[in-house]
């Protein structure tokens, strides 16, 4: 197995960004060409200019480091940020379209020399407290949609991870031992209370459970697998599991079209400094907002669409209609 290194994509933009920018350029006033540096033994990695040990951008360090530890130090790779390759784009430019695609990590494969490449998402049951929370209706299975957030570039075999609140818990929870059927096994959230102290198991209860009153953990020989939820500080719970795979739904939308008796609405999404925009449903910004331009379902033309990726909201441009909307109820709320 080759060791992994991923490296947060957002993260490294920014400090490649930095460094391009930054008040780093040549005595000759040029900005001189950066370079990616990638300490793989010590799993980090920073931008320089070219042959310059410094300045240099700050250390990105990996947030996970997977596989084998070199038994042997090794001296760190460089590769040209900036400079076109065979294929004519260059390595930023690359992960920027990735970024822009919604992937979220960089990862560097520690052969020799190191292979790059990005990903959408990192496959864990446990995500780092570094993880980044984003609100989100969430269902599993016939339940939902709920309130809860999703941490962003993580799954745990093809489930988004997916957090929520008590109250959030308890709907869950009432809405599964409803559909709970006498004589078959259900899969069930179960809530104790002791006192200001409140206790959340996941279940797997077999057939023979009275589903006529809230059904207890007690229970034991009529549990086929149990799994106790631990809050964290903050009051979430965090629900992962085989048996409860959360997926992100699009939230409830409020559509409005041109010329269908709506007033004039303000623009979905408001410029954010030069080139990135700003949505005015959730207030997300950077590679939180993305573009797609696609030949017209008109024949001629093309149609674009600008959408969040956080709170879902869109607005296309389309030929044959002109412009249509959809507009998020944020953030999520139970009784939405
Ligand atoms: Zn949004």
């Amino acid at each position: 197995m080759t060791r992994q290194l991923w490296f947060d994509l957002r993260e490294t933009l920014r400090q490649a960004e930095t460094t391009i920018a930054g008040p780093d350029a040549g005595p000759t006033g040029e900005p001189q060409e950066p370079w990616l540096v990638v300490d793989t033994a010590g799993g980090r990695l920073w931008f320089t200019p070219v042959n310059a040990p410094r300045p240099r951008s700050a250390t990105v360090t990996a947030v996970h480091d997977d596989g084998p530890q070199p038994s042997r130090p090794w001296p760190p790779y460089r590769q040209p940020l900036t400079e076109p390759g065979p294929d004519d784009t260059s390595l930023l430019d690359r992960l920027h379209a990735a970024a822009r695609e919604g992937h979220r990590w960089l990862v560097i494969d520690s052969t020799m020399p190191p292979q790059l490449h990005t990903a959408a998402v990192y496959d864990t049951a446990t995500v780092p407290a570094t993880a980044t929370w984003t609100p989100a209706y969430l269902a599993a299975g016939e339940l939902g949609p709920y309130p809860g957030e999703i941490a962003a570039g993580y799954q745990y075999d093809g489930s988004v991870i997916a957090r929520f609140r008590l109250e959030a818990v308890e709907r869950i929870a009432a809405d599964a031992h409803a559909r709970t059927w006498p004589g078959q096994t259900a899969d069930l959230l179960v809530r104790r209370g002791y006192g200001n102290r409140t206790e959340v198991f996941m279940a797997h209860a077999a057939g023979s459970i009275d589903t006529s009153t809230p059904w207890q953990p007690e229970a034991g020989d009529e549990t086929l697998g149990m799994r106790r939820v631990t809050v964290d500080t903050d009051g979430w719970y965090v629900l992962v599991d085989d048996l409860w795979m959360w997926r992100q739904v699009d939230p409830p939308m409020v559509q409005t079209r041109p010329g269908h008796g709506h007033a004039p609405e303000q623009d979905m999404f408001e410029p954010d400094g030069p080139y990135g925009s700003r949505c005015t449903v959730c207030g997300a910004t950077g590679y939180d907002i993305a573009d797609r331009t696609l030949p017209s379902m008109a024949g001629y033309g093309s149609d674009t669409t600008t959408w969040c990726r956080i709170c879902r909201s869109s607005e296309s441009h389309l030929q044959e209609i002109g412009r249509v909307s959809r507009r998020a109820t944020w953030p999520p709320s139970l009784d939405a």
